[in-house]
C-alpha cells in the first residue's frame, strides 16, 4: 500500500513503476481512480464533451485480426450510408447541441472515397452553419489525403496505434504488407504536422500483451505527445483470426479494469489530454463509460448512426445499443453522466486543452456555440 501511496503522489512514472500501477487491485485501485478524478477535475474540469458518433460505413479493405469487419469476414451485410443519411444524422447531433461529430467507418484507400469525404466534411460545415466539430477516424491515408481533408473542415484524427510493441502489432495483423506498424507512426506523425488534435489509443487486454506491454504503451502515448485517447479492452469476436486465442485471454472484468487504470495513468501523467470512455468500456460493464469518467476520462461519443446499420458494425461482440435510435440514448446518456456527477458541455466543442500547449500557443484554437 505505501509504495502505491508514494507512487500517487507523483505525476510521472518510468516503465517500471507503471507496471507496478497496472498492478493494483482493490484499495489501492481505487485511491489511482481517485488521484486521476482529482487531476481531471483540476486541468480538464469535471464536464463531458458529446461526439456524435457516425458510424457510416463497414466496408474495409484491411483484415487486422481482432476486428469483426474485417474484409474477409462473409459473416456479415456489408452497408455503405448515403450522404443524405450521414447529413440527418449529423443534424441530429447538432440540434441537439453535442456540437461535434464523429465520422468512422472501414479503411478504404481510394481517389473516389477522398473525394466523397471531402465533400461531406463541406456539407456538414454548411449544413450546421460551420458550427460543428468534426473529427474523423478514417485509417491509414497519405499526407496529400490528411490534408485535403483537414482543408475541408475535419479538425481531429483519431488512428490507434492499437500496440505500441511492434512484435505484437506484427501478431496482431496480417503480414501481408498492408498492415505495417512503420506506416501507422509515419501517418501519426503526418496528422500531427499537418494540424490536426491528434488522437490515438490501443486495445487493452489481447492476446499475447504483457503488462509491460501496457506501460510501454503509455510511455508511447506520453513521448508522443498526443491530444487525445480513445482507447478501450479488447473484445473477441468469433468471426476472427484471434478468437482462436480467446482461452488465453484475462477474464472481461479484469481488461475492463485494467483499460480504467490505463486511462488513469494517462490522466495523470498528460493532465490536460481528451480521454475518451470508449464503447468498449460499456460492452463489459453496463456502467462502463460513466466508470470511466470517474476514473479520468471527459468525452463520450454517442452513437447517432441509424438505428438499422448498428447491428452491422460489430468490431467486437456485445456491442451494446445496437438496437436502439439515437434519440434513445440522449435522455440515458444525460441521467448516467450525471450520476457519475459530472455535467454535459452541450454546445462546447471541448477540444484538447493539450493541443495548443503543445504547440506553444495558448490561444484556443476552436470556437464555441
Ligand atoms: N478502420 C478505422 C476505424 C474503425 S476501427 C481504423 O481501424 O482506424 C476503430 C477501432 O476499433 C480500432 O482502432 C480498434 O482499436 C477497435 N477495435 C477493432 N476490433 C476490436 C475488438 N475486437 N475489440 C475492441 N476494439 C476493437
Ligand atoms: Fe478495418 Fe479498422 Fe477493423 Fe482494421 S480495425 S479491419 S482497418 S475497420
Amino acid at each position: 500500500m505505501n509504495i502505491v501511496k508514494k507512487l500517487l503522489e507523483k505525476d510521472n512514472y518510468n516503465l517500471q513503476e507503471l507496471t507496478t500501477l497496472l498492478k493494483t487491485e482493490g484499495e489501492e485501485r481505487r485511491l489511482l481512480y481517485a488521484r486521476a478524478a482529482e487531476i481531471k477535475a483540476q486541468h480538464v474540469g469535471r464536464k463531458v464533451y458529446y461526439r456524435g458518433l457516425v458510424e457510416f460505413s463497414n466496408v474495409c479493405g484491411k483484415n487486422c485480426h481482432y476486428c469483426g469487419i474485417r474484409r474477409n469476414n462473409r459473416n456479415l451485410t456489408r452497408y455503405n450510408l448515403g450522404d443524405r443519411e450521414i447529413l440527418d444524422a449529423v443534424k441530429f447531433a447538432y440540434d441537439n447541441r453535442y456540437a461535434s461529430v464523429v465520422l468512422q467507418s472501414g479503411e478504404i484507400e481510394s481517389p473516389g472515397f477522398t473525394d466523397r469525404i471531402e465533400k461531406l466534411l463541406m456539407g456538414i460545415k454548411k449544413t450546421s452553419n460551420n458550427e460543428l466539430g468534426i473529427t474523423i477516424s478514417l485509417g491509414e491515408q497519405t499526407d496529400d489525403v490528411y490534408r485535403r481533408w483537414f482543408s475541408a473542415g475535419a479538425h481531429r484524427y483519431l488512428l490507434r496505434i492499437e500496440t505500441s510493441s511492434r512484435k505484437l502489432y506484427r501478431k496482431i495483423h496480417p503480414d501481408d504488407g498492408r498492415h505495417d506498424f512503420d506506416r501507422r507512426l509515419e501517418c501519426l506523425r503526418s496528422l500531427k504536422d499537418l494540424g490536426y488534435q491528434t488522437g490515438t489509443g490501443i486495445m487493452v487486454g489481447l492476446p499475447f500483451q504483457t503488462i509491460e506491454d501496457i506501460a510501454a504503451d503509455i510511455i508511447f502515448m506520453r513521448d508522443f505527445d498526443i491530444d487525445m485517447v480513445g482507447l478501450g479492452p479488447y473484445i473477441e469476436h468469433r468471426d476472427t483470426p484471434l478468437y482462436q486465442y480467446r482461452d488465453q485471454l484475462i477474464p472481461p472484468e479484469e481488461r475492463f479494469h485494467l483499460a480504467m487504470k490505463v486511462i488513469a495513468l494517462l490522466r495523470i501523467i498528460m493532465k490536460d489530454i481528451n480521454i475518451a470512455a470508449a464503447t468498449a468500456m460499456q460492452a463489459i460493464d453496463p456502467l462502463g463509460r460513466e466508470k470511466a469518467l470517474m476514473a479520468g476520462a471527459n468525452v463520450i461519443m454517442p452513437n447517432i448512426t441509424p438505428g438499422k446499420y448498428r447491428d452491422s458494425y460489430k468490431l467486437y461482440e456485445n456491442k451494446p445499443c445496437t438496437d436502439e435510435e439515437a434519440e434513445d440514448c440522449t435522455s440515458c446518456l444525460e441521467a448516467r453522466i450525471h450520476m457519475a456527477g459530472d455535467e454535459i458541455g452541450y454546445g462546447e466543442w471541448g477540444d484538447s486543452k493539450h493541443y495548443p500547449r503543445r504547440r506553444g500557443n495558448d490561444e484556443p484554437v476552436s470556437g464555441q456555440r
